[in-house]
């Protein structure tokens, strides 16, 4: 059975499928993710326990007590640490502690809810007349979106319905508000719900998940929030520049952006629409040729955290937020299945290696927000963004951190996918690849040694293929079959 992100139904118009099975063994993404498993993820109930995200569940939970935290979107880093731990107990299920924490999280969060299915602390403890009035700043469909996703990994990584119970009721309560003919016709200021309402069809076979989806992607550019935004940071930020079908260039927020596209990218690939796909494209060859740093950073300007201009890309100046690395990441790897071209899987490696990884200290407990090429600290001109740039135990703003923690904790499946004609190698890890009716074992010193070695333990009966990204900076290659063969 799968545990990782994208469980593709049988009828999704994608050239390939992720692996049925991945697991990396050794080597230096085996190395990462020990600390990811070891240190970053077991201490993200203290960390949300001092950030005061825990209490406010609890204040939710006990109609009572004020609200901790600055920013609505509070919620989300649990939501986040959950879909982390529930993909990392996936790979370690011997893990009391690990599951523990989830099971205590998961009882919380579903005592926190209301007896409508709503579920946001901000709204509930700070401003219980405010729920769904203020669309373009308050995240309740972003944390909706990544409670979704852990609810997703839980089901996926352990069978247990009681995290993907709360946020079905949550989706439910969505569904029976927002709508064309419903009492709210409008989007959220930051996408995250399209792409986790997807995954919610795909783990549950509902529908409407899917149409729910398609409907927030296509209300963007209607002027939906006007009323509740600032008019200085302009409606790119929010996403609600353009109509996404008629959009020619990424712009604005880089992660709402990014989020957005991934959704793009899921709904394209479920329900076979052609414009949509062809938008995502579009899109992506826009990011990738004039709006992407060498890292694979993105989000050039610190003002609104956004995309530039095509090649406003200062080194030294470049915000290249983490979880836009990793928004890139989520995005180009939907793109690489549905396409099935290399291009996308180049991108992931650069941005992996790279624009992501300096987001994190060899540490495992030690962050980036920003990550500049060029770090200016000392000279005359230092500011702020200078001194961002030195990693940190944790944010006022957390999102970074934890959406590490996922992605690393889900790695395994961005190394390889399938098809009908057999196994595709994407990324190249130690370790063990099911897909396409194979299954093949990986061993390289990858990327410090550029030899990797390929063993095909399984094979389908009829002829098949394996085949192997050539990465795009590769000029010169050999592939040799083993002495003996
Ligand atoms: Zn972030």
């Amino acid at each position: 059975m799968r545990t990782g992100p994208l469980r593709l139904t049988p009828q999704a118009h994608t050239a390939l499928r992720p692996a049925d099975a991945a697991r990396i063994t050794d080597g230096f993404w085996a190395a990462r993710r020990r600390t990811n498993a070891e240190v970053s993820i077991p201490q993200g109930p203290a960390r949300l326990q001092e950030a005061g995200n825990l209490a406010n569940l609890r204040a939710a939970a006990q109609d009572t007590g004020v609200f901790a935290g600055d920013f609505p979107f509070q919620d989300s880093d649990v939501h986040k640490w959950l879909e982390a731990a529930s993909w990392q107990l996936a790979d370690r299920s011997d893990d009391a502690e690990l599951a523990a924490h989830i099971e205590e999280l998961t009882a919380l969060l579903a005592s926190a809810q209301e007896a409508d299915g709503y579920l946001q602390t901000y709204y509930q403890v700070a401003h219980p007349d405010r729920r769904w009035q203020e669309l373009g700043w308050g995240h309740e469909l972003y944390c909706a979106g990544h409670l979704i996703q852990a609810a997703v990994a839980h089901h996926r990584a352990t069978g247990r319905r009681e995290l993907l119970d709360v946020a079905e009721r949550f989706a439910v309560h969505i569904d029976s508000v927002f709508g064309p003919d419903k009492r709210i016709d409008g989007v959220c200021g930051h996408p995250e719900i399209e792409t986790a309402l997807v995954e919610l069809y795909r783990e549950t076979g509902e529908p409407r998940w899917l149409d729910l989806a398609g409907y927030f992607v296509d209300r963007r550019g209607h002027g939906l929030l006007d009323a509740d935004v600032n008019p200085h940071l302009g409606r790119a930020y929010w996403q609600d520049h353009t109509l996404v079908r008629e959009a020619t260039s990424v712009a604005g927020h880089a992660v709402r952006q990014l989020y957005l596209l991934a959704g793009v990218a899921d709904l394209a690939a479920e329900t076979g629409d052609a414009q949509l796909r062809a938008t995502a494209e579009r899109l992506w060859e826009a990011m990738a040729a004039g709006k992407t740093y060498l890292t694979g950073g993105v989000g050039a300007r610190h003002e609104g955290e956004a995309f530039g201009e095509p090649y406003e890309l200062p080194p030294d100046r470049a915000y290249a937020e983490t979880c836009a690395a990793i928004a890139s990441i989520q995005w180009s790897w939907r793109m690489a299945l549905l396409t099935g071209e290399a291009k996308y899987s180049d991108l992931v490696e650069r941005t992996l290696y790279n624009g992501f990884l300096s987001g994190v200290g060899l540490d495992g407990d030690s962050w980036l927000y920003v990550n500049p090429l060029q770090v200016r600290e000392g000279y005359e001109g230092a500011n702020e963004a200078d001194k961002a740039a030195r990693r940190t135990p944790w944010f006022r703003c957390a999102c970074c951190p934890p959406n590490v923690m996922r992605l690393l904790a889900s790695l395994p499946h961005y190394m390889a996918s399938g098809d009908a004609e057999g196994v595709q190698l994407h990324q190249y890890a130690t370790g063990v690849y099911e897909a396409g009716g194979g299954r093949v074992r990986v061993a390289t010193g990858y990327p410090w040694d550029g030899r990797i070695a390929v063993t095909v333990e399984e094979a389908p009966a009829a002829d098949w293929t394996l085949s192997l990204r050539i990465p795009a900076w590769c000029g010169d290659f050999t592939a040799a079959a083993p002495d003996g063969a």
